[in-house]
This record gives C-alpha cells, sequence and structure tokens, in this order.
C-alpha cells in the first residue's frame, strides 16, 4: 500500500451571488449533449455561476459549443481553431466558421492566438509560427467583420502577439483568455484597452507576478473562468476542473484586489455580458 496521502476529492466553493465563466470547454468536461451541458450547469449553477461562455477550437468542437449554447440558456458560444491546429483552416473550414459565427448565440471569435510552448515541445502535431500568424489574422478580420469581440489564446508567444494584435482595426475589442505574460504586457494590454482574463494558474503558489497583474486591470476590463478541464485552481490543483469550480479563483483575485466576492462576481459579470454583447 502506497503512504501518498490520497488526492482529495474537488468540491465546489463556497457559493457567490453571480458570476460568469468567461472560458470553458464544456465539451471536453463531458457535456457534449444536452443533458450532460444541463447537469455540469446546474452544478455550476448551485455554486452562483449563472452563465458561462464555451469555446469549440475547432470546427467540430465549435459546432458543439453552438449546440450547447442552443440547448441551454445559461450558455454562450465562441468559435475559431486553435492556433496549434491553425494548419486545419481550410477554405472548407472558413467558410464554415463564417456560418458559425454568424449565429446569434455565438459571441466571440475564439480561442485564436500564437502558441510556441507546443511548437517547442510538439513540433510535427503543432502548426508553425508563419501558420498561426496567417489564421490569427484571418480570425481578426472575421471578428471585425461579424462585431463581436476577438478570444486570444498565447502560450509564450507575447511579442508576436502585440505586433500581430497591433495590426488590429480599431473597432476590434479583444479579450486575452487565460492571462498568464508578465507584468509588462499586462500594462501594454491595458494600455491598449483589452480585456484581461484569469484562470486558475493566479491560484497557484508561485504566480506572484500573475496576482500583480490581477490586481492593476481596470474595473471594467477584467474577467475571470475556468478554461476547464485544465487549471483547476488551489486547493484542487491537478484535479478535473469545471465551471462549478470557477468561484475559487473569483474569490483569490477579490482578495488581491481587496473587494468583496459577491461585488466581484457581480463586477465580471457585467463584464463579460457587456463584452458578449449579452
Ligand atoms: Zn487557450
Ligand atoms: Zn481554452
Amino acid at each position: 500500500m502506497s503512504r501518498k496521502k490520497p488526492r482529495p476529492v474537488p468540491v465546489p466553493p463556497e457559493p457567490l451571488a453571480e458570476v460568469f465563466d468567461a472560458h470553458t470547454h464544456l465539451a471536453s468536461c463531458g457535456a457534449a449533449d444536452a443533458e450532460s451541458v444541463r447537469a455540469v450547469m446546474d452544478r455550476a449553477a448551485a455554486v452562483g455561476v449563472r452563465s458561462v461562455c464555451t469555446v469549440g477550437d475547432g470546427i467540430a468542437e465549435a459546432e458543439l459549443a453552438l449546440e450547447a449554447a442552443h440547448a441551454d440558456d445559461r450558455v454562450v458560444a465562441a468559435c475559431a481553431v486553435h492556433p496549434t491546429k491553425a494548419g486545419e483552416l481550410t477554405d472548407d473550414a472558413r467558410a464554415r466558421l463564417r456560418e458559425l459565427v454568424a449565429d446569434p448565440r455565438c459571441v466571440a471569435v475564439g480561442e485564436t492566438g500564437l502558441d510556441t510552448y507546443w511548437i517547442t515541445h510538439d513540433p510535427d502535431g503543432t502548426a508553425p509560427l508563419e501558420v498561426q500568424e496567417e489564421a490569427l489574422r484571418w480570425h481578426m478580420d472575421l471578428a471585425s467583420g461579424v462585431g463581436k469581440p476577438l478570444m486570444i489564446h498565447n502560450r509564450e508567444a507575447d511579442d508576436d502577439l502585440l505586433r500581430v494584435l497591433s495590426d488590429a482595426p480599431s473597432d476590434l475589442t479583444v479579450m486575452l483568455h487565460c492571462f498568464s505574460s508578465p507584468l509588462e504586457v499586462a500594462r501594454e494590454a491595458v494600455d491598449r484597452g483589452y480585456y484581461l482574463s484569469f484562470c486558475g494558474n493566479v491560484t497557484f503558489k508561485r504566480n506572484e507576478e500573475l496576482r500583480q497583474a490581477a490586481a492593476l486591470v481596470p474595473e471594467d476590463r477584467i474577467l475571470v473562468e475556468t478554461d476547464a478541464p485544465y487549471m483547476t485552481p488551489e486547493p484542487f490543483r491537478g484535479a478535473r476542473n469545471e465551471p462549478a469550480f470557477v468561484g475559487y479563483t473569483a474569490r483569490l483575485l477579490a482578495e488581491v484586489r481587496g473587494v468583496d466576492p459577491d461585488g466581484f462576481g457581480a463586477l465580471v459579470s457585467a463584464n463579460a455580458r457587456r463584452l458578449y454583447g449579452l
């Protein structure tokens, strides 16, 4: 018998009056049909998570995300082809994505962006940077054309990302999901008026700089998300994540900003509704 302590079974946080999970992946949380979407959303609603934006990061996943958004009025969707899969953005895929993002339940174009981490760690399975950049620019035009915000994934690509985004049309609203970059990037993003969305890694002990970034984001530009099924916040880091756990991250963010957790939940909910046009 192992003497290692068993990992605790994750339990949801204390309820908040209201909170909006701005970026999650319901299908990857095992909720790929109407019934399981309702089950996940009921567990979330029990602790105050009234709404989520679920993200489809490929054509099939985007179709599922939209189905979830049509099946449950607590769910809205974001559709795009993920940067690591940018090689799948064929002409057919572009045509289909144009249809998907025109759907009123699709409230953002994303996640798109740049990811050099997987280029380093899985070069054969990941689109090269120039392909990712072309896809990002295409998604930028798509979002601008439909008048919906652009939801950005950025993993170890700060300089290239800021360079490409500086070419975005001025009327494009940008949201940086799972913000995990240094303080100077946070300051630049704030100067540009971007929304910054924080996920479970802001609760990890070593990420003090991320907490400092979270403290400097203006009231009307901060969001919270799970990015479930990954990035489970403390005290359940490593377990499988779902929207019900977003309150741990929201409470930590409220603490670093010195505000009341319920007030912070209401604030990020209002921000998400404004961003997504709800
Ligand atoms: Zn991402
Ligand atoms: Zn994601």
